[in-house]
């Protein structure tokens, strides 16, 4: 998601305008086309006749991506569904005071229960990464040299600190 132009886009309304819904349809008189039709678009035959919403998990990114999805982090869909829910406007999202709402802590886009991690927590893990394995020596060079920059940046900064 690019902003909230983007984010717009993502929304519910955003993905929906100008595409054929099938909800409400009887299955019973369809054509094999229209079938196959309202399965692309994410659309399954239920028990009782009519059509209920295809199950993600037995889904390939290509076809999620047919249906007009695109690869967003579960932040970048709560926020969107936010936006959605207000009318697309962050203003609106930013007050809300659905206190109860389970997605009101993360509506800003951000994950309050994630704690940023350190530079050292993140120096310590790379670490951790190499040692078991899952790294090059190229990346353990690589992170070595990143690390060995962020400090000289730090240190620089503290010096010339007013
Ligand atoms: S947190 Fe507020 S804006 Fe977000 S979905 Fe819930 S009610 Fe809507």
């Amino acid at each position: 998601m690019t902003g909230e132009a983007g984010a717009t886009e993502l929304t519910r309304y955003g993905r929906g305008r100008g595409r054929k819904a099938w909800t409400g349809m009887r299955i019973d008189g369809l054509t094999e086309d229209e079938l196959a039709a309202a399965w692309v678009a994410g659309y399954e035959r239920g028990g009782d006749g009519w059509f209920i919403g295809r199950d993600p998990r037995e889904m390939t990114q290509a076809q999620l991506e047919a249906m007009g999805h695109e690869p967003i982090s579960p932040m970048q869909a709560i926020r969107a569904k936010c936006l959605d829910c207000c009318a697309w406007s962050s203003d609106e999202v930013r007050k809300c005071v659905a206190l109860a709402c389970p997605s009101w802590p993360f509506r800003t886009g951000k994950n309050p229960w994630r704690q940023e991690m350190s530079e050292e927590q993140r120096k310590a893990r790379r670490q951790r990464a190499l040692q078991s394995g899952l790294g090059s020596r190229r990346q353990a060079r690589s992170a070595s040299s990143a690390a060995a920059s962020v400090s000289e940046v730090r240190d620089d900064r503290l010096q010339h600190r007013p």
